[in-house]
């Protein structure tokens, strides 16, 4: 093993940048291998195209015939681009993306073949689902599922396939997927939104909702990672010495980027660019080898769909450049885990942004209102929130000190807080020409000058509101943003619903003019904000406290947070709001804590077997040596020799304790491991593997740990830290 380690070593440092030259603009090959609307207006008569155009924009239902148009014409560019087979790309809940290829070609008889694409194929298809994770949908119900096409997401090439986005759903209706409930949430938070919008502006007819999100990741080299069996397996280091330097120098974060990983940047944003997804910025990160990737943000589900896509894509060019891609939420101890911080925002067919401020008081009356009605959403639903950011990965950053802890809380800078604070002292009922004149100029009128000056910049908040967005930034750098963005938009739909009632009872039950009313309905709002605003340090030991007296959830683990998600409450407000059906809250609850288990049990194993099969036996080994050195000494020195072997004895027995420590501890997550294997209900064998079997891993970590410093460089088997964060 030590020579796979030094052989790693040996074969990284030879790995040169490959020099990436850009040939075309990016602006001329952006969205060249995406059937997109300029594609389409070449490639479809005018009744198919304006048939798709009604389905993206007013959700119409595509008719057979229109379909199998589209079909024909996709299979015409796709031929056109060398492409053989087509496949139907979706979004399952192992949280990867799915596809099965079937080729164009096909037999007609008598030896005669052509290119066949119909419409049947392109709107559905029957995968072989029966190994995704369905939750016990699949079981109870019907043995099948099936893809259907999702026309909101255009179609796109990549190799020599054509990629069809597409929902998965039960034969009984059930969705299985990420992508079905997320496309019924933007539809929920346009109706709501859109109803509200209503008193700004009458011809408002549709809200969108925005996502740009904040891809964050670390590059390894690739012989590196093939000498680490725990970053092969789990995606993290599961032990390792911290490094010397670490990231407390700073001089990683936006500093110059190391030149094999830029070529790696650019072959990927030009891959990018092919496939449409605006790729925009990139720079290093806080910890050593760490990188961040941001496109400008699109309406949610193509954001989503392109965020899956550049997960996987990242780690096939990578490869091209020797690299491997960690997506890991904390893949090293002791540094900057990763996230994916989400920006989130709404904007109506009349091209507001309706979290963005505008010119005139009544703009900005709007502003407040869906500001506001965000903050309450996220405050009555910080649980929930808290529960779809929650995965085995996730728990390493939002439980364990570091920014952005478990606690959701919003922040919204000093300006935008005296703004609240003013609106809180409206009057109650109808208000006199001079205070509605009053607030207009002084206080929401000064809205734009607040913000142009709000240079606040906290970044330990998860929810932060930065000057024409929320920021959710507790989601992990794995995560499926699907599922944040489905509860949120479902949250603030719900919100605003229920906003537009209260709203309409003032003004039709008490007379109260239409501002008025909005006015006192939102002064309430303010009342009970408190507990969710906060300015300060997200991960001191002082906010925990204080968050607990504010009655803010702070559940640390996977296993506890997602009991949020099956409440009575989630499941009413999901249920009403036509997003997911109890069924399937079930389900994914189930499949969501099946995944918590799998990863411990695997992590578990692995971390088993590399403390028993590698560390010890190289202890051993070195302890050897050791004994042989002292017998050496002994022969020479005879009664001399306790003297001048005193390190060593000393280092034999401090290598005997680490050993025994090392072995009961797997020893005992054994036998833990095993009883928690044996637990049915899947609440109760979750809460195992988090209470009962993670918890060792800290123990048996920390004695391989101090091995690691006292065993003979030359014969320590695993690559160390520092040189996987420091070779470039
Ligand atoms: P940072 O937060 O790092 O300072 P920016 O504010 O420039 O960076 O933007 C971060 C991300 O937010 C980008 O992906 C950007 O496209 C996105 N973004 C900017 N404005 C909006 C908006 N109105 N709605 C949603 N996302 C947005
Ligand atoms: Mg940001």
């Amino acid at each position: 093993m030590s020579i796979l380690r030094f052989h790693a070593i040996k074969e990284s440092l030879a790995h040169k940048p490959i020099l990436i030259e850009e040939k075309e603009r990016r602006s001329d090959i952006f969205g060249k291998n995406v059937f997109n609307e300029n594609t389409m207006r070449q490639y479809l008569t005018k009744d198919a195209f304006k048939g798709v155009m009604n389905a993206v924009k007013h959700g119409k239902k595509i008719d057979r015939n229109i379909a199998d148009q589209v079909a024909s014409s996709m299979r015409d560019w796709a031929l056109s681009k060398g492409v053989t087979h087509y496949t139907h790309w979706f979004q399952p809940l192992t949280g990867a993306t799915a596809e099965k290829h079937d080729a164009f070609f096909e037999t007609i008889g008598e030896g005669i073949s052509v290119e066949k694409f119909g419409g049947s194929q392109l709107v559905q298809q029957e995968p072989d689902a029966s190994s995704f994770p369905s939750g016990g949908i699949r079981n109870t119900f019907e043995a099948r599922g099936y893809t259907a096409w999702d026309p909101t997401s255009p179609a796109f090439i990549y190799g020599t396939t054509l990629c069809i986005p597409t929902i998965f759903v039960a034969y009984t209706g059930e969705a299985l997927d990420y992508k079905t409930p997320l496309l019924r949430a933007l539809l929920a938070v346009d109706n709501a939104a859109t109803e509200v919008c209503k008193y700004f502006d009458k011809n408002v007819r549709k809200v969108t909702s925005s996502l740009g999100w904040e891809q964050e990741y670390f590059l390894i080299d690739k012989a590196l990672v093939a000498s680490r069996p725990d970053i092969l397996l789990t995606g993290r280091t599961l032990l390792g010495h911290s490094s010397a330097k670490g990231q407390q120098l700073d001089d990683h974060y936006f500093g110059s980027i190391p030149n094999r990983a830029l070529n790696f940047m650019r072959d990927l944003e030009i891959e990018c660019m092919y496939l449409g997804i605006p790729a925009k910025t990139r720079h290093n990160e806080v910890a050593p080898n760490q990188f961040e990737l941001a496109p400008i943000y699109e309406e949610a589900n193509l954001a989503v769909d392109h965020n899956s896509l550049l997960m996987d894509i990242m780690g096939r060019v990578a490869s091209r450049h020797n690299f491997k891609v960690l997506l890991h939420e904390k893949p090293f101890a002791g540094v900057n885990g990763s996230g994916k911080h989400n920006n989130w925002s709404l904007s109506t067919d009349t091209g507001v942004n309706l979290l963005g401020p505008g010119k005139t008081p009544m703009s900005n009356l709007q502003f407040l209102t869906f500001f506001i009605n965000t903050i309450k959403a996220v405050h009555e639903n910080e649980e929930l929130l808290r529960a779809t950011i929650a995965s085995a990965g996730n728990d390493h950053r939002l439980g364990a000190n570091e920014a952005p802890p478990a606690i959701i809380s919003v922040f919204i800078g000093e300006q935008l807080t005296k703004v609240l604070e003013e609106l809180e002292g409206v009057t109650k009922g109808k208000l006199s020409p001079e205070e509605k004149t009053d607030l207009k100029l002084n206080v929401i009128g000064k809205i734009p000058d607040v913000l142009l000056d709000n240079t606040d910049r906290n970044r330990t908040s998860p929810f932060a509101f930065t000057g024409n967005k929320f920021e959710f930034r507790a989601v992990g750098s794995k995560a499926n943003c699907a599922n944040p963005m489905t509860i949120l938009n479902t949250i603030v739909a719900k919100q605003l619903k229920d906003f537009k009632v209260e709203v309409d009872e003032l003004i039709d039950g008490k007379g109260l003019k239409k501002d008025e009313a909005i006015f006192n309905i939102l002064r309430e709002y303010i009342k009970g904000l408190k507990n969710i605003l906060f300015e300060g340090n997200g991960y001191s030991e002082a906010w925990e406290k204080e968050a607990k007296k504010r009655g803010l959830s702070n559940n640390k683990t996977t296993p506890e947070a997602l009991k949020a998600k099956i409440s009575k409450k989630s499941i009413a407000l999901f249920e009403e709001m036509e997003v997911l059906s109890k069924i399937e809250m079930e389900a994914r609850y189930e499949v969501e804590m099946e995944d918590y288990v799998n990863h411990i049990q695997i992590e578990s194993r692995v971390l088993g077997d590399i403390a028993r099969n590698h560390v010890v036996p190289t202890a051993v080994k070195y302890q050897n040596i050791l004994i042989e050195n002292v017998k050496g000494l002994k022969d020479i020195f005879e009664v001399d020799y306790k003297k001048l072997a005193k390190e060593q004895l000393v280092l034999m027995e401090e290598i005997s304790t680490h050993i025994e420590s090392i072995n009961a501890n797997v020893t005992k997550m054994t036998n833990e491991r095993k009883k928690a294997n044996n637990i049915q209900d899947i609440e109760k064998k979750a809460h195992a593997y988090c209470f009962n079997v993670k918890p060792l891993f800290d123990d048996i970590r920390y004695h391989c740990d101090k091995l690691e410093l006292l065993v003979d460089d030359e014969i320590w088997p695993l690559t160390k830290y520092r040189e996987l964060m420091f070779t470039r």
